[in-house]
């Protein structure tokens, strides 16, 4: 009997600890860990919520800019924060893009590092897509890569995907509430008698342990069918393997507590964080991913002077392409979801009498009016507000 509280304190532990990990690079995600509005997170050590019925959609910033003349590594219109972007230049023309293959994490565009590989856009999409323009004329070469970003930023179908997988996983959710609360019931009977129930209390109530455990297994056991169901229904969506990792990790209880994430984590990443915000996000997260998606687009972070700095023009010719293309795009969106662009980019509250400068894009404060943040965005001077306190548009 001696072993059971080493028992339930590694299963416990396990329990919480189950998909702590760190990542090479960090992704952003949008999450529901508690009761509340979902938010936005990006953070290269991820640690899942630990009750059942929280989830968590990830999504992948464009890590390249395109337009009719070629791609750069520099991309447009980000709303991860902080703002990763290629430590150096890196520009091909549709016609010089002979391979794209992913190694090692990267992109290889004909075998030197481009950018960093991202599930949302694999190298076969961007080999296919060069194969197509290499040939057209710049007008046909527009016109198709409008087409492509239009089928790639899909609001609605986003929006779509991301309530159905919700809604389908809910029934593994409530099996493993069900299974969790009778596991947290029982354990306090697995410790030495006096640590956590008084004696009486203990051995009053003994006698339904087995009962609640018996009730804990069978909503365990139907919880993995109903997430082997679900991951079966939502297949198209899920990377290939799902059902496989839910059986393996139903091998060990601990794991099978949280069908949500499991399957939640499992879907193909949404191909831009402010997708993945309006479809399931909360007020705060839709505003602060849309704000960071229009800030990135005008006022874009400088291009590295390291790689092809002979091409720095064509780098920036590139971006302004893809950003006028996307800022339409985004305009649309923003105006579906009711959210205000011109409101978003007001001049903040000044923090200070001092303060007479900001940074439209990071939104820091400063007590000079010239230079630039340590970013390199160049400063905006602050208006006088009005008596009010609110700011002047
Ligand atoms: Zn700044």
């Amino acid at each position: 009997m001696s072993d059971w509280p080493l028992i339930v304190a590694v299963f416990w532990a396990s329990y919480l600890l189950d998909g702590l990990h760190r990542s090479r690079r960090a992704r952003p995600a949008l999450v529901r860990a508690f009761p509340g509005p979902a938010v936005a997170r990006q953070m290269p050590l991820q640690w899942p919520a630990p009750l059942p019925w929280a989830w968590r959609f990830w999504a992948d910033d464009p890590p390249f800019a395109l337009s009719p003349g070629g791609i750069c590594n520099q991309p447009v219109g980000t709303a991860g924060r902080p703002a990763e972007p290629a430590l150096f230049t890196a520009v091909w023309g549709w016609e010089e893009i002979e391979t794209v293959v992913e190694r090692g994490g990267w992109l290889l565009v004909n075998g030197k590092p481009f950018c960093p590989a991202v599930a949302s856009y694999p190298a076969t999409e961007l080999m296919r897509l060069a194969a197509t323009l290499r040939d057209q004329d710049t007008a046909r070469r527009a016109a198709l890569l409008r087409r492509w970003l239009a089928l790639q930023y899909r609001p609605a179908h986003w929006a779509r995907r991301l309530r159905l997988v919700r809604r389908v996983s809910r029934w593994p959710v409530a099996a493993n509430t069900l299974a969790l609360a009778a596991f947290a019931a029982a354990s306090p009977f697995a410790l030495p008698t006096g640590m956590l129930l008084r004696k009486e209390v203990a051995e009053g109530l003994a006698g339904y342990v087995p009962g609640v455990l018996a009730v804990g297994t069978m909503a365990f056991v139907v919880g993995v069918v109903l997430a082997v169901m679900a991951a079966r229904r939502l297949r198209r969506w899920l990377v290939p393997g799902t059902v496989k990792t839910i059986l393996v990790a139903s091998l060990f209880p601990p794991q099978g507590l949280r069908w949500r994430r499991v399957i939640t984590d499992a879907m193909q990443p949404v191909p831009h964080p402010l997708l993945a915000a309006l479809a399931g996000g909360g007020l705060a997260a839709r505003r602060e991913a849309a704000f960071a998606t229009l800030a990135d687009l005008r006022w874009p972070l400088p291009l590295p002077q390291r790689g092809d700095t002979g091409r720095i023009a064509e780098a920036t010719a590139i971006r302004a392409w893809h950003a006028g293309e996307f800022e339409g795009v985004l305009r649309q969106w923003l105006a579906q979801a009711g959210i205000d662009a011109e409101e978003l980019l007001a001049q903040p509250v000044p923090d200070g009498a001092s303060s007479c400068a900001y940074c439209p894009r990071c939104r820091s404060q400063f007590t000079r009016i010239d230079g630039s943040c340590p970013r390199g965005i160049a400063l905006v001077a602050l208006k006088p507000r009005t008596r009010q306190g609110t700011s002047n548009k």
